[in-house]
Parts: structure tokens; sequence; C-alpha cells
């Protein structure tokens, strides 16, 4: 289980050629901070989807502050829900995209009853859907984050991201997750479920 919590941890502020922004709040800035994100309308969004599909949850439960080891924003913990790392975050949008970006995963995992996060090919789907539509490439992102080429910046900072994700899987190498996120690419990239299009 730990090594699953591992692989699927948002890396949102340990982006492999960005900058990287420890910061960390105090738990009860951190809980006012989820609080803020459970009002965000694709945070809401994504758990009445749950709920439609069968995985009703309860937010407050389902999504919580925690105290991580590994230098990520947030992380879903399959069958657990989703914890948002207090000691890493700094901004309301670092704990509201890990809501969305985990939720994603969350819903993934309910729509897919076969889903195997330890498989390169599940996980490369589940990392490129989650990267396109909770918007974590949106050019602003990428802007604060050092990315200062904009052409085609989003299907490359998607890549690039969901590659950085599935690398960190131990089943996974680099040329297996390599040729996990090309084989993929095509249909998890326009999957834009349960949205009607990318954001
Ligand atoms: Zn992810």
């Amino acid at each position: 289980m730990d090594d699953i919590r591992k692989y699927l941890s948002l890396k949102l502020t340990l982006d492999p050629n960005g900058k990287c922004s420890y910061g960390g709040v105090t738990p009860p800035e951190c809980l006012r901070m989820i609080k803020k994100g459970l009002e965000d309308p694709k945070v809401k969004f994504m758990i009445e989807e749950m709920e439609k599909s069968g995985c009703s949850i309860k937010p407050n439960k389902f999504i919580r502050g925690a105290r991580c080891q590994q230098l990520a924003g947030a992380f879903f913990s399959p069958g657990r829900g989703i914890h948002i790392c207090c000691n890493n975050v700094t901004f309301q949008d670092e704990v509201t995209q890990g809501m969305i970006h985990e939720l994603i995963h969350a819903y993934d995992e309910c729509r897919g009853k076969n889903l195997d996060w330890s498989n390169c090919y599940h996980q490369a789907c589940a990392e490129i859907r989650a990267n396109v539509l909770s918007g974590d490439c949106h050019y602003l992102r990428e802007y604060l984050r050092g990315h200062k080429n904009l052409r085609g910046h989003e299907p490359e900072c998607v890549r690039r991201r969901a590659t950085a994700s599935v690398r960190s899987n131990p089943n996974c190498t680099e040329s297996m997750t390599k040729m996990a996120v090309d084989a993929v690419w095509e249909t998890c990239y326009n999957d834009t479920k349960p949205f009607d299009k990318a954001p």
C-alpha cells in the first residue's frame, strides 16, 4: 500500500523541471484551505460525479490533511481517500488543484472496476487524464513553474508530469514508462469524462 501511495502522489511542488516551492502550513490553516477547496466548482462537480457513478463520498472524511514523508502536494490512497500534504503546500491553489487531481484518480478508480494502479499502462492513462482535466497544465501554472515556452506547452506539460508520476512506480522502468504513455496517449488524452470537454 505504501508503494502505491508513493507513486500516486501528485508532485505539485516537486516538478522535475520546474521550481520547487516547499512551504508548509499549520494543521488548522491546512484544514481551512481544504474547506475552501471544497467550495471550488470543479471539486463540487467531481464529488457529484462520484456519487452519480455509485461512489458517494463524505468529503470531510475522504479528503484529509496529512503530514507527508514524500515531497508531494497530495496523494490518493486507493480505497482510503485523498491526503493533502499540509507540510508541503503553501498556496490555496496547490490545495484545490491537489483535490481536483486526486478526485479524478478516485473517479477513475470508481468507474474502472479493473483498474490496477501497479500497471504502468493503467497508471499512465490515469495521470494523463488527471493532468489534462484538472487544469494542472494551465499556462499560468506552467509559467509559475518556470516553463516560459508557451507554444504547444499543454500536451508537453501533460506528458512530462504523467511520465514523472508513472516513472515513480517501481514497476515501471524508463522505457516501459515511455511505452505506456505513448500507447495510451491518444485515447486517454481525449477521454474527458466526466467533463464534456477538456477545460
Ligand atoms: Zn496523479
